[in-house]
């Protein structure tokens, strides 16, 4: 017996992301992000409808997130960013890519992606270990979590690297990481929490 929810999925073929992504999000709904409600110390500045002038603004979904996600709601606008217009890893080819939304209204919570749960925590490689971590860098957006990290719910962590770990079990998704690590400064990290191996096997 095991509780690895991968289990039985075609996932090797990389079609069936619905099982995990519904995981991925009730896994992060179970604590709050934050001790105090964070968007009362920054007006929400993560939140692109925050600055609708920024057109290039908006919220990645991670690779197969569209299976689950509402593209074609009113509260958002879509767009698909390629390999060919944008930085992905160079194993993805031209054509591939990961979808963008810029949100024109607050969304209903339930909805919001993976990257917006888990703001401001990043995923970070170095050497074989895998972290979510706090990082000062342009995309951060001054959250004031970063300076205020006691803040965040130590519960959520425990949530965040359980959904972590299983979101790593996507091929596509540790490549992207892999790439997005490697322009990661290590001096700009200020907190990592370490995402433990086998952790599916542990039970979620
Ligand atoms: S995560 Fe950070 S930037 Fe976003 S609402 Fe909370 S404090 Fe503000
Ligand atoms: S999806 Fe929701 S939480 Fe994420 S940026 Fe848009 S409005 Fe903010």
């Amino acid at each position: 017996m095991t509780n690895n929810i991968l289990e039985g999925l075609k996932f090797v073929d990389l079609k069936d992301y619905r099982v995990l992504y519904e995981k991925v999000y009730e896994i992060l709904d179970r604590f709050p992000l934050s001790k105090t409600d964070c968007g009362k110390l920054c007006g929400k500045i993560c939140c692109c409808y925050i600055v609708p002038e920024e057109e290039e603004a908006g919220m990645e979904l991670l690779p197969g997130e569209e299976e689950i996600f509402p593209l074609e709601a009113d509260w958002l606008k879509p767009r698909f960013l390629s390999g060919a217009m944008y930085e992905y890893p160079p194993e993805w080819g031209q054509h591939a890519g990961c979808f963008q939304i810029r949100c024109i209204k607050p969304c209903p919570r339930h909805e919001r992606p993976v990257n917006c749960r888990l703001f401001p925590l990043k995923f970070f490689r170095e050497k074989e270990n895998y972290y979510l971590i706090l990082a000062k860098d342009t995309e951060s957006y001054n959250c004031p979590l970063l300076e205020r990290p006691e803040l965040i719910n130590p519960e959520f962590i425990d949530s965040a690297k359980k959904a972590a770990s299983l979101l790593l079990s996507i091929p596509k998704f540790r490549q992207l990481v892999d790439w997005d690590s490697a322009a990661i400064i290590p001096d700009d990290v200020t907190v990592r929490f370490p995402i433990a191996a086998g952790i599916l096997a542990a039970g979620i």
